[in-house]
């Protein structure tokens, strides 16, 4: 799985880097020549080219390519009886071949110096139904593509079709911007030469729509009356009336009293709202409002006469100015953190205390920024999309929108001096475009846009409640990888029956100092209230590798991967595994908690853990906890050692969860994070699939329970698969489990099982992806 989770994580890197493409391209030509670069990059490819159908439906014509002749673009024109891109566009599908002048269909084109590339994949782009264009890669040794690189080109070939069809509706808009400026130019002209006029110059005529760019934080589509926030401004520093030091530095204590206790009530709204990652910003806002530094900084400046209003007003601006100078984005962000305290405290100096926004109906937020605190007062449900023109990703704003489910674009440059109150706007937070005052045409292709994601959510949405079952009634139990409190209601929304792999590292990444039990137990609390009934499988810090906690230092290795990660980490630093351990088991009364083990190669582990584990339950029954049961344990398989001795491992815990994402690694020593050796990294190597059979068969035969955590299983025809090879439970990144279930209830066990034969039969990884592939087009197609 390392190598489908990096090549997930290499597929969501494009994603983004295309999103913020269409951020940094002006038109049309730029979009898709960053489009094919950055597409060719990171898939290691020699060739990417764009192809685009021309309005006749029958021609495509090379429009942006990155390794063939620049000078081909434009040039290169194929109907859609020729070539290997016209058989794209005929057949609607993928093409692929790992001998491409060999191909039938193959078609020379003089000056493309095409002739030196092998293989070739090619995927249709569609808008709608109707094809608009092909993608193409290309590689000068002959290989074929894995199903993975397949299904993030796939991806990707979704969001080149909208980006062409935002962009060509740009292009229109501005097209016709220009046309009616052209006509009003002409008019304005024709009417000074109007005698009755007397040559006085006409009035400038806004134009109706305007099509802005940002940064997409939060995907999804909104329209609606736009609110613009109101901020305070530096007015009020100026007219702040003064009066003596003592007033002064005594309306300041007031203020700041006033503030922390806001900010009090903001982090106990938002965590209840939303998380307690998501409230952790206030945490630091509090952290600030005490710190000495800061306010000594005012009380002096009050001293030496200054007004409270100016001298917070002075010291917030000279944070603001360090934080703004930072070169790392996070931390350059921070200075919103600085302006929203400022802000507060001079609002409540100034008695403009804000006890929220009262929206009336439901809005499109418009503002320069939107602080965490106007995120806590806000109503949420009034909310129907956020922009802002200042920020970027790393906004909490941002960050919060996208908990919520809020669409939102942010870093809008001219959006405050475009924006009016009476304009309507369309936010579209998947591709970070903006439209004010949308004409018809922009607002019905929105709408329909919006009407499919609707509906496509739909059909999916009656799955939600039913179980997972084949047709022939074998129970599959579906259940959610999780990383962060937040996720809990993706995968509540999607499903999920309980939690299979929650990845405890995640909330501590952002931490300054390891929590302790009680903080640990309140978050894990949390995760087990969120799944009344069902089990959530807790695991160990997995932390090392490529996972690393600002506050825990490591020794350099020159193979992390092989080194001081995971379990061994906790065995090794004891006190911190026990806290940990004692975390999981307080909070273990509030749900049904599993727990499990990370990359176990031996059974002395294994019984190390359940020492230490035993010690840490006795340790809390004494002191009058009752968690004198324990809990289930199970562990994972991931190293291949632990394949070879399933049987004893099995023999000492309750369950086992293979995970792909290692096991891949470690059976085919292939780094999953290394470019260079992703054709090693096989998720469809006999070696891999034999291992995942082995221990399907061990645990069935011990009457233990195998799941499978793991990227690999979020494909519907891979759950077909590992389902045939005897496994009954999967642990799926929420987003999957819909079409997954769907795929489980509509075949049946047989089928599966007679596929799994077929595949284990093969020898080489090539056959197998041969024959799935087919499958895949029977199945699903
Ligand atoms: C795995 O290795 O398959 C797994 C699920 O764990 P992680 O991706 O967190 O290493
Ligand atoms: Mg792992």
């Amino acid at each position: 799985m390392q190598r489908e989770q990096s090549q997930h994580f290499l597929g969501l890197r494009t994603l983004e880097d295309i999103s913020s493409i269409i951020l940094h391209s002006h038109d049309l030509q730029e979009t898709l020549d960053n489009i094919v670069t950055i597409v060719a990059k990171r898939m290691g490819s020699e060739v990417c080219s764009i192809y685009l159908l021309e309005d006749d439906g029958e021609t495509l014509v090379l429009k942006a390519t990155k390794g063939l002749s620049k000078n081909a673009v434009g040039k290169i024109m194929m109907k859609t009886s020729e070539g290997l891109s016209g058989l794209v566009v005929q057949t609607r599908d993928m093409v692929t071949t790992d001998n491409a002048p060999a191909h039938p269909r193959y078609k020379y084109f003089k000056h493309s110096k095409e002739e030196r590339y092998l293989s070739f994949l090619g995927l249709p782009l569609f808008e709608r139904k109707t094809p608009i264009g092909v993608i193409v890669v290309q590689t000068v040794a002959a290989r074929s593509f894995t199903e993975v690189e397949i299904s993030i080109l796939r991806t990707i070939t979704f969001q080149i079709s909208s980006i062409v069809l935002n962009a060509k509706l740009l292009d229109s808009i501005q097209s016709k911007e220009q046309e009616r400026a052209y006509y009003e130019q002409e008019l304005a002209r024709l009417k000074t030469h109007r005698p009755s006029d007397g040559g006085r110059e006409q009035p400038e005529t806004k134009s109706k729509t305007r099509a802005l760019g940002g940064t997409a934080v939060s995907p999804g589509f909104s329209h609606g009356k736009v609110y613009i926030l109101d901020r305070f401004s530096d007015k009020v520093i100026k007219v702040a009336k003064v009066g003596s030091v003592e007033e002064e530095l005594h309306k300041f204590r007031i203020a700041l009293e006033k503030v922390t206790i806001q900010t009090i009530y903001m982090e106990k709204r938002v965590s209840e709202l939303l998380s307690e990652d998501d409230a952790s910003i206030f945490h630091t806002h509090l952290m600030i409002l005490e710190d000495r530094g800061f306010l000594n900084k005012i009380n002096d400046l009050i001293d030496q006469g200054v007004g409270a209003t100016r001298a917070v007003h002075e010291v917030v601006q000279g944070y603001i100015e360090v934080f703004s100078a930072m070169e790392d984005p996070y931390l350059r962000e921070r200075s919103a953190d600085m302006e929203d305290i400022g802000r507060r405290i001079i609002d409540v100096l100034e008695g403009n205390e804000n006890d929220g926004v009262k929206l009336k109906e439901k809005r499109v937020i418009v503002a320069e920024d939107i602080f965490p605190s106007d995120m806590a007062m806000l109503d949420h449900d009034k909310i129907l999309g956020i922009v802002t023109e200042k920020g970027n990703i790393y906004s909490h704003a941002a960050i919060m929108a996208k908990s919520l489910g809020i669409p939102a674009v942010v870093g809008v440059k001219g959006l405050l001096h475009a924006a009016n109150v009476k304009d309507q706007v369309i936010v579209d937070g998947t591709s970070g475009h903006i439209y004010l005052n949308p004409e018809k045409q922009v607002r019905e292709e929105y709408l329909r846009l919006e009407k499919e994601y609707t509906i496509r959510l739909k059909e999916l949405e009656p799955l939600r409640d039913l179980p997972a079952v084949t047709s022939d009634g074998m129970r599959i139990l579906l259940r959610a990888n999780i990383g962060l409190l937040s996720d809990v209601r993706t995968a509540v929304a999607n499903g999920a029956e309980g939690v299979g792999l929650y990845r405890t590292e995640f909330p501590y990444m952002a931490r300054t100092t390891f929590p302790n039990r009680e903080e640990q137990a309140s978050l894990y609390r949390k995760i087990l209230e969120g799944f009344p009934g069902q089990p959530v499988n807790i695991r160990t810090l997995d932390i090392g590798g490529d996972k690393g906690l600002p506050y825990f230092s490591y020794p350099h290795e020159d193979n992390p991967f092989l080194g001081w990660r995971s379990i061994r980490v906790s065995l090794d630093e004891e006190e911190i595994f026990r806290e940990q351990l004692a975390g999981i088991l307080l909070a273990a009364p509030a749900g049904q908690a599993t727990i499990m083990f990370p990359l176990i190669s031996c059974l002395d582990e294994v019984r190390r853990i359940r020492s230490i584990l035993n010690s840490v339950v006795a340790e809390l029954c004494r002191q009058g906890h009752d968690v004198c049961g324990g809990l289930p344990m199970g562990i994972m398989v991931e190293v291949p050692a632990a394949v070879q001795i399933i049987d004893r491992l099995a023999a000492e815990v309750d369950y086992l969860s293979i995970g792909t994402n290692d096991l891949i690694q470690y059976l085919l020593a292939a780094d999953r994070n290394n470019a260079k050796v992703k054709q090693y990294y096989e998720p469809y190597h006999p070696a891999v699939l034999h291992a995942i059979k082995r221990v399907a068969d061990v645990g069935q035969r011990m009457g233990k329970k195998v799941s499978v955590c793991g990227e690999m299983a979020a494909d519907p025809l891979n759950a077909l698969l590992l389902v045939g090879m005897g496994v009954r439970e999967f642990s799926l990144s929420a987003p999957s489990i819909p079409l997954v279930k769907q795929a489980l209830r509509s075949h049946s066990l047989r089928l599966c099982q007679a596929m799994a034969r077929k595949v284990l039969a093969f020898d080489t990884a090539c056959d197998i992806k041969r024959y799935l592939a087919k499958r895949r087009k029977e199945l699903f197609e």
